[in-house]
């Protein structure tokens, strides 16, 4: 098929070209020999750098560059060893970098795409959801607000259609698409009748066929610029590339000083050039790059398990302090499992029994008696609701599910309690045109065929009551409508946490067929109220509890009547001290810049909330040094949702456009998944920080220990290559197993962190200080001994830093949960050892590598080491007992150096 401007077509001559047809779309065998034809509609991944590129990209730090020139100089010098060792170990800790980061980024790459894109589409004349991976070229697309086009479009009809093509155009505004065919020399970005793949509908509704799949669409062509990558820095990360250069200058300046100092007091300057190596090396955390990676791509694997997905790196750090969360109501923090339960009409009220969806049940006279018959007029609501709706009820075993909106599936259920039928009314009253549902006006609206030509409305009952001129009362007939029953009526059914909608109807005109927000401005008959019960979600109540002892507030912005959504506020314990403070939208509205900010700390329930209001409110509090995280799921929902710390989308229900707007995604659409990625969040900072704690006083020993050594002209304890053995390789195996450790018992009984709190606090530096100067000690002290003793210079510094590595373990267990574990053990606070294998296994690796480092005649000639007797092990081993009542010590209650929390600090809280 050679592809002609479909543009400039007419959208018969599009249909006819590609053998289709707009109302039933393709046929199921024409579509299977389609996908045979044209494959998947995917983007095929293209690699933006390729890997020898990034490959080389781990050589482009500042360290490296050191090593990297010592290198050089040391090969200059003859030692070809050495050179080599030092270029070997760079090519290692090159090797480990790509391969930690291609594998981060697979992983959170993978995760965000495991989150599939559903489309509507004609086939066989049915309207199906299917996967937009299964389009082919010809098939008819429904477009709704909020959906994401899945492939190239020739629209063929259009309702207010706009579309927001920023992704493949620039253009920030989003664009009106019409079916008319163009001149064939339109350029991409005006061409009014295609929608591209990508884009995103962001107003009104619209039908095309697909005129291009996958990698054929404009998109694909320039997937090159399109494809997302996944960016491995954050905040954090960036922070710590600013420490490390601000570090760099720091050692480079002490390097040069160290060998000025000792060249001009007469050393051998080959010497004093291994000093300053050796210093340079030994200042700088190497193996700190490779566990932040692995400790952020952990958090996200383990967030991922717990529902939460998240699409942008940072907000596995945001998480961590968070501040306010800000939830919708319905659907996250309530089931979304409607049941209508009472009915006003007439001024009569009625309830209804029965349970979920089940058509099992009956309406009952508000006293418990039940009805003798139908009356007329709660017989138009329950139509109302049945034909104003675009749900359906399937029975699947003994259960009946809605497929659709909850709250139109509630509607469905109560109107056949009362013995009418979806299908009976809906062959007596064809739909010919609808307006559906949206937030932003709280309505929606149908016009049916029949004698007369009817519309039915269900919305807000705010909304409806104030176009409607009169009522109709139990027997159908038409009353004045009175305002005031009606609101009381809503307070009562509110009050029991009841979503309460209005129905309504006019007649339209004899020959209208399409239907306009003018038609339903006014004069419309109010039918009833239907109110349905969304019960809390268990776990929700739970997650909002453990939100509140972490420190962070709950607030709930909701599109539901206030009277609603207090009491559900009330019953979930969203509430401040002062009790629930609820304010509505349209109080919101009123208030000037100040009053919308006090409002907003001060609130704990925001109803009838414009989608607009809530990008207010995150301003507002954002102002205020909150850290925010705010749920949406609506296409105007996207301003907040990006301006947000945390913006959180909706993986179930939900638009596209929110999606795409969203830090995170929760698979489960539920709040308590909002609570256990903060739990992550944390979790992941506190085994960074542990991960510091653990690395940076084996870097303080080691320069003290150089830098003293050198300055006093006495022989360097350990030389570069070590220093390199030691940072790189034992550092790497010792660390990482703190990125895979448990949270920690207290983790959610903190106050949030404060996100400008700097990565080494004054506690932490404290015991970075007296841990460093503790190695100093060890190896110093352990290297002269020996030196004095034995006069076997390689055999002291084999010593010293075998010590040095058995007191390290010893203080990472310390620094470990591990240790934590071991402590309450022996003050029999709890009764078994948490076992940590990670760990274990980590400890065992650095053990055997030890053990060759000084064993094997490899090691001893590359690392200028030397074989040990059992009796010099043992020796080496002596060191590590005193660190023993430090690491406890500093497990201990009111130690300063803790790091992570005890159930005792937990029960104090
Ligand atoms: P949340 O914002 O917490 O999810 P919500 O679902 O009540 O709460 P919206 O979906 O914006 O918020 O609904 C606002 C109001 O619009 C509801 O209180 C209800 O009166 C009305 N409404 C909701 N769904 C429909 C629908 N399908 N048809 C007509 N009106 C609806």
């Amino acid at each position: 098929m050679s592809a002609p401007v479909y543009h400039a077509l007419a959208a018969t001559a599009v249909l006819d070209h590609l053998q289709t047809d707009a109302t039933n779309g393709l046929t199921a065998e024409a579509v299977a020999r389609r996908y045979e034809q044209y494959g998947a509609n995917e983007l095929t991944q293209q690699a933006v750098t390729p890997a020898w590129l990034r490959f080389l990209r781990q050589f482009h730090q500042p360290l490296l560059y050191i090593l990297l020139v010592a290198g050089f100089i040391k090969a200059g010098l003859g030692s070809w060893v050495n050179a080599a060792v030092i270029w070997g170990v760079t090519v290692i800790n090159a090797i480990i970098g790509y391969v930690q980061e291609a594998q981060a980024e697979g992983a959170i790459a993978s995760l965000a795409k495991a989150v599939t894109t559903t489309t509507t589409v004609l086939r066989d004349g049915q309207t199906l959801h299917i996967p937009s991976q299964e389009l082919v070229p010809g098939d008819v697309v429904l477009l709704h607000s909020g959906d994401k086009v899945p492939a190239d479009l020739r629209l063929l009809t259009v309702r207010n259609l706009q579309v927001d093509e920023s992704a493949l155009t620039g253009e920030s505004l989003p664009v009106s698409k019409s079916p008319d065919p163009l001149p064939p020399d339109t350029p991409l970005a005006e061409r009014r009748n295609l929608a591209y793949a990508g884009s995103l509908v962001t107003f009104g509704q619209g039908k095309g066929v697909v005129i291009a799949t996958g990698s054929a669409t404009e998109v694909g062509q320039i997937s090159q610029a399109m494809h997302q990558r996944t960016h491995l820095s954050t905040p954090l990360t960036r922070k710590f590339t600013q420490f490390s250069q601000t570090l760099l200058y720091v050692i480079l300046g002490l390097a040069a000083f160290t060998f000025a100092v000792g060249a001009g007091r007469g050393k051998d300057w080959v010497e004093m050039f291994e000093a300053a190596v050796a210093l340079a090396v030994s200042a700088i955390p190497e193996g700190l790059p490779a566990v932040v990676t692995v400790t952020l791509a952990i958090g996200v694997h383990r967030m991922a398990q717990r529902h939460a997905i998240i699409r942008k790196l940072p907000a596995v750090e945001a998480l961590g302090s968070a501040t306010v969360i800000c939830s919708d109501k319905t659907g996250t923090l309530t089931e979304n499992q409607m049941t209508v339960q009472a009915l006003y009409v007439g001024g009569q009220m009625y309830s209804v029994t029965g349970s979920g969806y089940s058509p099992k049940g009956e309406i009952r006279i508000a006293d418990g008696e039940p009805l003798p018959e139908l009356p007329l007029g709660l017989r138009a609501c329950l139509v109302a609701g049945m034909l104003c709706n675009d749900a359906q009820l399937r029975q699947t075993g003994t259960d009946w599910e809605v497929a659709g909106d909850p709250t139109e599936g509630a509607l469905l259920a109560v109107a056949e309690k009362a013995g009418l039928s979806q299908a009976g009314l809906l062959a007596a009253h064809p739909r010919l045109d609808a307006i559906p549902f949206e937030s932003d006006y709280q309505y929606m609206a149908t016009l049916h065929d029949g004698s007369p030509r009817m519309i039915y409305v269900k919305g807000a009952v705010e909304v409806l009551l104030s176009r409607c001129a009169e009522a109709v009362d139990p027997q159908g007939e038409p009353i004045p409508l009175d305002q005031r029953a009606v609101q009381t009526a809503v307070e009562q059914m509110a009050a029991q946490g009841l979503r309460v909608l209005a129905c309504a109807q006019k007649a339209a005109t004899p020959h209208q067929h399409s239907l306009d927000h003018e038609d339903i401005a006014r004069d419309l008959v109010f039918l009833g109220l239907q109110g349905m019960i969304d019960p809390p979600r268990p776990e929700a109540i739970v997650a909002v509890r453990a939100c509140q002892s972490a420190g962070i507030q709950v607030k709930m912005i909701t599109g539901d009547h206030v009277t609603t959504a207090r009491a559900i506020a009330q019953r979930m314990g969203i509430q401040t001290e002062a009790g629930v403070v609820a304010f509505t939208g349209a109080e919101l509205a009123a208030m000037d810049a100040p009053q919308l900010t006090q409002a907003a700390v001060a609130g704990s329930v925001f109803a009838r909330v414009a989608p607009a209001q809530k990008l207010q409110l995150v301003e507002a509090l954002q102002s205020q040094g909150e850290i925010v995280a705010m749920t949406g799921d609506g296409v105007n929902d996207a301003p907040a949702l990006k301006q947000a710390d945390i913006g959180i989308a909706m993986g179930k229900g939900g638009t596209e456009v929110a999606r795409e707007a969203a830090d995170m995604l929760l698979t489960d659409d539920n709040f308590a998944s909002i609570a256990a990625a903060v739990e992550e969040g944390r979790t992941v900072y506190q085994n960074l920080r542990k991960a510091i704690a653990f690395l940076l006083p084996v870097n303080g020993g080691e320069s003290m220990t150089i830098l003293i050594s050198a300055l006093l002209l006495r022989d360097l304890p350990i030389l570069s290559l070590q220093v390199l053995w030691l940072n790189m390789i034992n550092s790497i195996t010792m660390t990482v197993p703190l990125a895979f450790e448990p949270k920690d018992a207290g983790v959610m009984n903190q106050p949030p962190r404060d996100p400008n709190e700097p990565l080494l606090t004054p506690k932490l530096l404290r015991r970075i200080l007296l841990v460093s100067i503790f190695n100093w000690i060890l190896i110093f002290g352990m290297f002269e001994w020996v030196k004095s003793t034995t006069g076997n210079i390689n055999l002291a510094r084999t010593m010293a830093i075998q010590s040095l590595v058995a007191a390290r373990i010893i203080y990472l267990l310390s620094v470990s949960q591990m240790g934590l574990s071991i402590w309450h053990y022996l003050r029999g606070v709890s009764r078994k050892i948490m076992p940590a294998p990670i760990l274990l296994l980590g400890i065992l690796v650095a053990c055997i590598l030890q053990i060759l480092f000084s064993q094997w005649g490899v090691m001893n000639f590359l690392f200028a080491t030397a074989p040990l007797s059992w009796q010099e092990w043992l020796i080496c081993l002596i060191p590590m007992l005193p660190m023993i009542p430090t690491a406890l010590g500093a497990n201990g209650l009111d130690s300063p150096f803790r790091l992570t929390y005890s159930p005792q600090q937990k029960s104090r809280a």
